[in-house]
């Protein structure tokens, strides 16, 4: 490498301005290349602060999001970290900076594959990936300290949420009134207190595995 990419600085600088100011999350930004999380037509585009599409029809979230959503999480490195929707695996690559194990559900097999080829080339080793459908989330491992579901469910998603500690913290985006919400969840016991972060855009939740792809 030859010093810091100017547009990773750039992009930095932009998700500061946007008041991210946590310096754990954007310094895991800055060590995360978006390059190789995208389609080889947008690499230029990589830096810029959009969400892009990847395969099956899907997008890599805006840098932005990424980093309000793991800021919102308050990560250290002893959480287990559940995320629901891997796609291309950038916001996992991200996590995983800042906690100690991230596990990572996608309904398609080619974009978990391709996110796990990222992971490697990384070395990033404490990702764990599986294909299936995140809407029940990860009986086996639960309970998590975080979750983050990176697709907009249709309300609450209780089923997900059942899988956070006594404790943790939660983040989903959430249809209301036509409009998507970012919601950060604080589980106390059963109790689970709610509070709206920004709007946003997602691709929608699917329950079921995917046939094909
Ligand atoms: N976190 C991703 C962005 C994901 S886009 C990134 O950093 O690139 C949302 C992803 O959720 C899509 O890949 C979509 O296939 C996946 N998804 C939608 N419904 C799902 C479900 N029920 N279980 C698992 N993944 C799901």
């Amino acid at each position: 490498m030859d010093g810091p990419d100017p547009r990773m600085i750039q992009l930095v600088m932009t998700l500061r301005g946007g008041g991210v100011t946590d310096f754990g999350v954007l310094a895991a930004i800055e060590r995360t290349p978006r390059d190789l999380f995208v389609p080889g037509r947008f690499v230029d585009q990589a830096y810029d602060n959009r969400p892009l599409p990847i395969d099956c029809g899907q997008t890599i979230s805006q840098p932005f999001i990424v980093a309000h959503m793991t800021q919102a999480l308050e990560l250290d490195d002893r959480c287990k970290v559940l995320e629901i929707g891997t796609g291309s695996g950038y916001q996992a690559a991200v996590l995983s900076r800042l906690s100690r194990r991230v596990y990572t559900v996608e309904r398609y097999r080619t974009l978990s594959r391709e996110a796990e080829a990222r992971f490697e080339m990384l070395r990033l080793s404490n990702i764990v990936t599986r294909v299936g459908d995140g809407t029940v989330g990860w009986p086996e491992q639960a309970p998590f300290d975080r979750i983050i579901v990176t697709a907009s469910a249709p309300g609450r998603p209780v089923e997900i949420l059942a899988h956070l500690k006594d404790g943790g913290i939660a983040v989903a985006p959430v249809d209301r009134d036509g409009k998507q919400f970012l919601v950060r969840y604080e589980r106390s016991g059963a109790t689970f207190t709610e509070e709206d972060l920004m709007e946003v855009r997602f691709v929608p939740l699917i329950k079921g595995e995917a046939r094909a792809l």
